[in-house]
């Protein structure tokens, strides 16, 4: 049996309202899992306080009061969900074998914390919570999301489909993406960039049964800008091509003034202006997407990420070979 130390990191801003059930709910699934023996006894839910304006912190203070199975962490201030989930999880590494992460607001299935341990137990690294259906979302809500997913994997930041931050993690695949410096923290997709094996688990999304979201549609789109400018350079080498595109377009126009030119069908200068403006513009969009493909390799070099991890080594450093 592997070693088998559970941590739960949940982010938490302006969360008073859900976290008495919350806690219930969670401290229950964890005594049931240590009574069966699935997660040692010194596993531990970990709320992070991500500078909430409310009572969170005092309420998270009073569970752990109560309780030891309830654990805190209090940011200095709100830094956003993925920089306080990143909080909860690198601190927790320390602590525990494997890591859960889930939102505060239950929507993430409680349920599938048992599937996701069983695959802990049975040798995977990465577990992803994914979505089975989208049933109870509206309409718009759906076509938007998986809208964000295709244009998210269009533009070079590969991602799982239906899966949002819920998803287990083994110590050493945290330790690999404590490798991970970059401060642009898009954790979907770097998590993938990980590596180690990995599996997935079904579940239904439920909805937020009290307070409100804390993302709004405007929050969300400056999330799947953050995603893509954070996971790829994609759209700079979009511009080379537009300036190749171009570029051809102008050679072109070129043979086609020069012809109508020619056949004495244009007025004087205009075969020169349009070729040296077809040209000019695309030249000019090459260049930029040139100097774009250098400033993308040093915007991947600032990130620091990590060039390789190892999975297993063979070796017997202490043996005689002869
Ligand atoms: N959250 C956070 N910091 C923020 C915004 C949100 O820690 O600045 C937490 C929030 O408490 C919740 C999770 O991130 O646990 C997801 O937020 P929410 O449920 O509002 O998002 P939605 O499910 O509507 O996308
Ligand atoms: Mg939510």
């Amino acid at each position: 049996m592997r070693p088998n130390t559970l941590y739960i990191a949940v982010p938490c801003y302006n969360e008073e309202e859900v976290l008495p059930e919350t806690s219930r709910r969670l401290g229950e699934k964890m005594r049931q899992l240590i009574a069966s023996g699935q997660i040692s006894g010194k596993s531990r839910v970990l709320f992070v306080n991500d500078g909430s304006k409310d009572k969170t912190w005092e309420v998270i203070s009073a569970l752990h009061e109560k309780d030891p199975l309830f654990s805190g962490l209090n940011l200095s201030r709100n830094r956003g969900h993925q920089n306080a989930l990143l909080a909860g999880l690198l601190t927790a590494k320390d602590r525990a074998d494997m890591v859960i992460s889930m939102d505060a607001d239950l929507q993430d299935d409680v349920d599938a914390v048992d599937a996701m341990v069983e695959k802990y137990h049975n040798g995977m690294d990465i577990v992803y919570g994914v979505r089975s259906s989208r049933a109870k979302d509206t309409f718009f809500k759906r076509f938007t999301a998986e809208a964000f997913y295709r244009l998210m994997n269009r533009m070079g930041a590969e991602t799982v489909f239906n899966h949002a931050d819920y998803r287990l993690m083994s110590r050493r695949a945290l330790e690999g993406l404590a490798e991970f410096k970059e401060v642009n923290l898009f954790l979907r997709g770097i998590v993938p960039m990980i590596g180690y094996p990995t599996d997935t688990v079904e579940y239904e999304r439920g909805e937020r049964f009290a307070g409100e979201s804390k993302y709004p549609l405007k929050k969300m789109l400056a999330f799947a800008m953050e995603g893509i400018t954070s996971l790829s350079t994609k759209p700079i080498r979009m511009i080379t091509g537009l300036g190749v595109l171009i570029f051809i377009i102008s050679i072109a126009m070129l043979v086609y003034s020069v012809v109508r030119w020619a056949m004495g069908a244009t007025t004087l200068g205009w075969a020169s202006v349009m070729c040296s403006v077809w040209a000019i513009g695309g030249l000019i969009l090459l260049s930029l997407g040139v100097i774009g493909e250098y400033v993308g390799k040093i915007y991947l070099e600032t990130k620091g990420r990590p060039r390789f991890l190892i999975k297993d080594i063979l070796e017997d450093s202490d043996e005689k070979v002869l």
